[in-house]
């Protein structure tokens, strides 16, 4: 397989699909330029080689062709500022223009295309209201066949393909998987921001130094269902935290109050702890919450046991019994996966038991623990705790990386690495 680092980029042109589909206020400018600044060491390993690169990215959902509060140019100025290089725009990502500044690209030189999605061809999916499905299916095929054209044509610009995408890696679209084709094996590879990441998954799925300990919290079990499903084929320990715990407890028998809890997942939950049982994976669930009286960061609050909720309150955190009982399982692992907060992390007063889950994966690491905190909410979790130097890597991908997670081939990988 073709890396970006064996790889001369001397005299080529590079097609580098990344992710600048970042958070923009009503002024339309930059709110956090992370994503940008997590592409720059591709995209400069690419100039400093005496390539030129096509920068492509999608941003936001337009519905339509152009939808100038999607336009890429809102951010080019800062874009051409990290990279410390004049880039130059594309104003449609196919257009006669786009085709004309391709060509004339020089060595050294950066241009970016508009926006991908403003094509209902980069996604594949039709746009606008359908009478009835067959209506749906005939322009699905026109689509299917336009959406050729326009991959053909974004894969004419340039010599080489780079995929440096990773929160789009999980879509089967034009730029992040069908490119792909056009390119031979030795003209296609990932960037370094999407070999972070490939090799974060795979030391977590794969290559895993044991014992290997996921925690899983966040909102809901339905939707982690999947996820935790497939963990349980790979875990030593299990950890159960935020508001699915109270699902759980309900499913014990506990009474929850007025916790979150789906109260029709009952049986998805006792699923989870016998298909836990039948893998010798050990599920820790939490054992005490910090009960509020009202969904508030001012509620009045005390520590009770988790299945003895009374009712008018709900569980908004862990307790101190529970946190001790989550470092412990925690401390004592070589591999770590961190999915969701154990609680309401948005109101101060309940971020005490992310903080500590957090801190306990911090000093896991420092003992020679792998730690890969992803997907959301727990990302955020570490970046307001200022915790995100200590782990080992903090992934971009929320979708792509739990659909990684769920056992699952990413298109976008796929599409490179052949599985
Ligand atoms: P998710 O998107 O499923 O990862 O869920 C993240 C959200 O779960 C965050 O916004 C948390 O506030 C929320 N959450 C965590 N614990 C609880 C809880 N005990 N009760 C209600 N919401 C919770």
């Amino acid at each position: 397989m073709q890396t970006i680092d064996k790889f001369n980029f001397a005299g080529k042109k590079a097609f580098v699909r990344v992710d600048f589909n970042v958070p923009l206020n009503e002024n339309s400018e930059i709110t956090d330029d992370n994503r940008i600044r997590a592409a720059l060491p591709t995209l400069k390993k690419i100039l400093a080689d005496g390539g030129s690169v096509i920068i492509a990215s999608h941003m936001g959902r337009p519905k339509t062709n152009p939808d100038m509060k999607y336009s890429l140019k809102s951010i080019l100025a800062h874009v051409s500022e990290l990279l410390e290089v004049d880039v130059k725009f594309a104003p449609d990502c196919v257009g006669e223009e786009a085709t004309k500044m391709a060509s004339e690209l020089k060595a050294g030189e950066a241009m970016m295309l508009e926006n991908l999605r403003f094509y209902a061809e980069e996604e594949g999916k039709p746009r606008g209201e359908f009478a009835n499905d067959e209506e749906k299916d005939a322009a699905k095929k026109v689509l299917k066949e336009s959406q050729k054209a326009f991959t053909a044509k974004l894969a004419s610009f340039a010599d080489c393909y780079v995929n440096d995408a990773f929160g789009t890696a999980h879509r089967a679209h034009a730029s992040t998987a069908l490119i792909a084709k056009y390119f031979d094996e030795n003209n296609k590879m990932f960037g370094y921001l999407m070999e972070k990441e490939v090799t974060a998954v795979q030391k977590i799925m794969t290559d895993t130094a044991r014992p290997f300990t996921a925690i899983m919290g966040g909102s809901k079990v339905s939707s982690k269902f999947e996820i935790i499903e497939n963990l349980l084929t790979k875990v030593d320990n299990l950890i159960i935290a935020g508001g699915m715990t109270y699902t759980f407890a309900k499913a014990l028998g506990g009474n929850v109050g007025e916790s979150i809890c789906e109260i029709d997942k009952l049986d998805m939950a006792l699923e989870l702890l016998e298909k836990a049982k039948a893998n010798n994976v050990k599920m820790v669930l939490a054992v005490d919450a910090k009960i509020a009286d009202a969904f508030s960061n001012d509620a009045n609050t005390k520590f009770v046991k988790v299945g003895a909720i009374p009712d008018g309150w709900e569980g908004l955190d862990i307790g101190p019994e529970t946190e001790k009982i989550f470092a412990e399982v925690i401390k004592a692992s070589k591999t770590i996966l961190w999915n969701g907060p154990t609680g309401v992390f948005e109101f101060e007063n309940f971020t005490h038991g992310s903080r500590s889950v957090g801190e306990a994966i911090v000093e896991a690491t420092k003992n020679g623990a792998f730690s890969l905190v992803g997907g959301g909410d727990s990302v955020a979790c570490v970046n307001k705790f200022g915790l995100a130097d200590g782990v080992s890597y903090v992934s971009t991908g929320g979708g792509a990386l739990l659909e990684a997670i769920e056992g699952r081939v990413l298109p976008g990988i796929e599409a490179i690495r052949g599985f």
